[in-house]
């Protein structure tokens, strides 16, 4: 009650912003220490040089590094910086930051502002305890942060200073990834290197480098923080572990785009322009799918920048959400019942002279490069369809992948009819150069037009083509966008790699020969790896029907999927193109089964301590005060329905029944191995949950109002 009048007698603190005297084009990156700045500040030939290292991925001269850090401490001194801290990465998937100060004292009292090129480059973060899984023992728990160069340095503010934050790479001291940026910018290199092979066969040469390009579209909730803090669940596990289904839902999809309200409102715009001055290029919001639900989206960036600027975002919806009395929640399934919150990754590669290489062009030339490149996404989702599932996987997400909501944990693709059309016509063309009637000479024929930004088409697909770019959207709303990303780059490298070797083989050289080989490779492709695209209803059970005849896999739950990351193709795959080693691949694999454990132990011992010390106490309070009722009219001489206490009695019975037993699933048992032990919560403490919550969610149903000690569905998603 208290908290639903706080709530609605809310008034916003802080005065309201004015893009009349600061329009936000000043604003954008007007806290980064980008290229413009860069110009500004330093001398020509050490521009020249930073800028080849963005551009080309070259290494980067040492002797330049003291002069852009003094240029770098200048330019933050005079936007108010009083320290400097290197933002790393590590396998949590979190941010970290460590922070030092520019003073260094000068040995006769007094202190200078110091800033050298070793220290920009190099910082030694005392990282051991963050995961590494094993490759670091804690008795030499050296990890060091490297500058990253092609990620700008930024001011980050706070009412009380500024600091400088220079975004890093975070190794150990064999030079081993203990992060998410270091295989992310390795993946990038890789993806760079086949697909210049292909853009050679085509005939482009100026040698630009191919990026990765990634748009990540973040979904999340936002909760009143009254109703935030009276839920231990919400504050400790991200997700509600109780709560009845509302008696309005999202049925009529009423919230789903439409007007947004004011207070949310004003904290969007916040958010927007807190990121902008960052240099985050947000262009969309809007409501989502669930009451309470909305969504933030940038303009698209280099695959490496983008995962940095969607760190940032996360943490800015945080913090933002707070100062407007909200918490913002990005668990993938905060609310049970209601949708879940995702977070696609647009992803396609392209470069400074070619643009976008998954545009389909205008000319049967550039047709032909577009389908190329088109088969092997689809030959490298269709090989890797395991580890893709593997990278999305987390306890978390577990509650949404698969449910009737998100897309299924079957990994497939969702072409559109135009080009699915397309590559049925180079299906048809068997391998031979007589191509029967009504096949597409690939590099001669021209593509029927194909709709752009099909967006929200087919909601139903795990990874679609939307146009000129692909959109996994099996990505759960609180993880990093590294670990897709790394995936992505790096199969579709091995792809490319693949593609090209059998190009340069068949056509040694001779360029005439390409389109005929094209085909051939083309048809082959499609003939072996088509079974991933699949257009129709991806919730259906018919399609988990034919998924498998198709002999698509079905990792329904994260125990199923990490072990994908440790098979020999995938083993061989990291290691071959320099992405991860067999080592590194190995601690990631342990450090997020661990993760798994600890995530499912956590919400399991808080589920037995709120059902032991707030719902069970509610329960027979009511129950007590119902059969105090029951004697008190006896005595009167009147009779009382008990079926309500009838009812209250059996279930909080149920109730300590079923407590007891997930306690007992949580202790007493022991593994050698992780797996198992992973299992033994997915397949023991899960189900040992779920039945404690069916009679606690009954249990709301029946006791008083004012009795229940969680605020509820209802307040917690209408009542803003
Ligand atoms: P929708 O909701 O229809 O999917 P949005 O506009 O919300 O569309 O999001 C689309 C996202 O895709 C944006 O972040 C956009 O920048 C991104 N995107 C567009 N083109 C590319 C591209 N070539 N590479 C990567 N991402 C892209
Ligand atoms: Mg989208």
């Amino acid at each position: 009650m208290a908290a639903i009048s706080a709530v609605t007698n809310y008034r916003a603190s802080s005065p309201p912003m004015n893009f009349i005297d600061t329009p936000s084009q000043e604003l954008f990156a007007s806290n980064v220490f980008n290229k413009a700045v860069m110009k500004k500040r330093l001398p020509k030939a050490i521009f020249k040089s930073v800028l080849k290292t963005i551009e080309t991925g070259m290494k980067l001269d040492p002797a330049v590094a003291d002069i852009v850090a003094s240029a770098m401490k200048d330019w933050a001194i005079s936007k108010g910086a009083t320290h400097y801290a290197h933002v790393f990465f590590p396998l949590t998937g979190l941010t970290a930051e460590k922070h030092d100060s520019f003073l260094t004292p000068d040995g006769e009292g007094s202190a200078l502002a110091e800033f050298s090129g070793s220290q920009l480059i190099q910082g030694e973060p005392d990282g051991s305890s963050f995961p590494s899984g094993g490759i670091r023992a804690t008795f030499e728990a050296r990890g060091y942060t490297i500058w990253d160069v092609t990620s700008p340095a930024y001011i980050l503010e706070n009412p009380n200073g500024t600091t400088l934050c220079i975004p890093t790479a975070f190794v150990s001291w064999t030079g081993e990834a203990l992060d998410k940026k270091t295989p992310v910018l390795r993946s990038m290199q890789a993806l760079n290197k086949q697909a210049q092979r292909i853009l050679k066969l085509f005939g482009h040469t100026d040698g630009a480098m191919v990026s990765a390009t990634a748009g990540p579209e973040q979904e999340y909730f936002l909760v009143d923080r009254n109703f935030f803090f009276a839920r231990p669940d919400l504050i400790n596990a991200g997700r509600t572990l109780f709560g009845a289904k509302p008696p309005k839902g999202q049925e009529f999809e009423d919230h789903y785009f439409g007007a947004i309200p004011e207070r949310v409102l004003a904290f969007m715009l916040e958010v927007e322009r807190e990121l902008f001055k960052l240099g985050v290029p947000i262009k969309t919001r809007h409501n989502e799918v669930a009451p309470g639900q909305y969504e933030i989206a940038p303009i698209f960036e280099f695959a490496n920048l983008a995962t940095d600027h969607q760190q940032l975002t996360m943490i800015t919806l945080r913090r933002v959400a707070e100062k407007y009395g909200m918490a913002c929640l990005n668990h993938e399934k905060p609310f049970a019942g209601v949708n879940g919150s995702g977070k696609h990754v647009n992803w396609s590669m392209g470069s400074s002279s070619r643009g976008n290489l998954l545009d389909p062009g205008d000319t049967p030339h550039d047709n032909a490069q577009f389908l190329l490149l088109c088969a092997a996404v689809i030959r490298a989702v269709h090989k890797y369809q395991g580890l893709l599932r593997a990278v999305v996987a987390s306890a978390s997400n577990d509650h949404r992948l698969g449910a009737n909501e998100a897309p299924p944990a079957i990994i497939s693709i969702f072409l559109g009819d135009q080009l699915t059309h397309v590559f049925d016509q180079i299906k048809a063309g068997a391998a031979n150069t007589s191509l029967p009637k009504g096949t597409l000479t690939v590099g001669v024929d021209v593509l029927p037009p194909l709709p752009k930004d099909t967006g929200d088409r087919n909601r139903t697909s795990p990874f679609a083509f939307t146009g000129n770019r692909f959109e996994f959207r099996a990505v759960g709303a609180s993880q990093s966008i590294a670990g897709p990303l790394v995936a992505l780059n790096t199969i579709v490298a091995e792809s490319l790699d693949y593609c090209a070797t059998r190009l340069e083989e068949a056509t040694k050289g001779d360029t005439k020969k390409l389109n005929e080989a094209l085909q051939k490779l083309l048809t082959q492709i499609i003939n072996e790896h088509g079974a991933v695209i699949f257009n129709g209803n991806g919730y259906s059970e018919e399609w988990h029907a034919e998924a498998k005849t198709r002999g698509l896999l079905n990792l329904k739950t994260t125990t199923d999927a990490l072990p994908y990351l440790q098979t020999d193709d995938v083993k061989a795959l990291f290691e071959k193109y320099n992405v991860l080693s067999e080592r590194e691949l190995k601690s990631r694999y342990d450090i997020y089964v661990e993760q798994y454990c600890k995530s499912v132990n956590v919400e399991a011992r808080l589920m037995v301590r709120m059902s032991r010390t707030m719902i069970f106490p509610a329960a027979v309070r009511y129950q007590n005060q119902l059969a105090a009722t029951c004697v008190n009219l006896k005595l009167v001489g009147y009779t009382f329905d008990t079926n309500t206490l009838d009812k209250i009695t059996e279930l909080v019975k149920g109730l300590q029944d079923t407590t007891a037993t997930l306690d007992k699933a949580l202790s007493g048992h022991h593994f050698d191995d992780l797996l198992a032990e992973a299992k033994h919560f997915n397949e023991t403490v899960l189900p040992a949950m779920a039945a404690v919550r069916k009679v606690a969610d009954e249990l709301e149903g029946y006791v008083a109002d004012d009795i229940w000690p969680l605020p509820t569905y209802q307040e917690m998603l209408f009542i803003k």
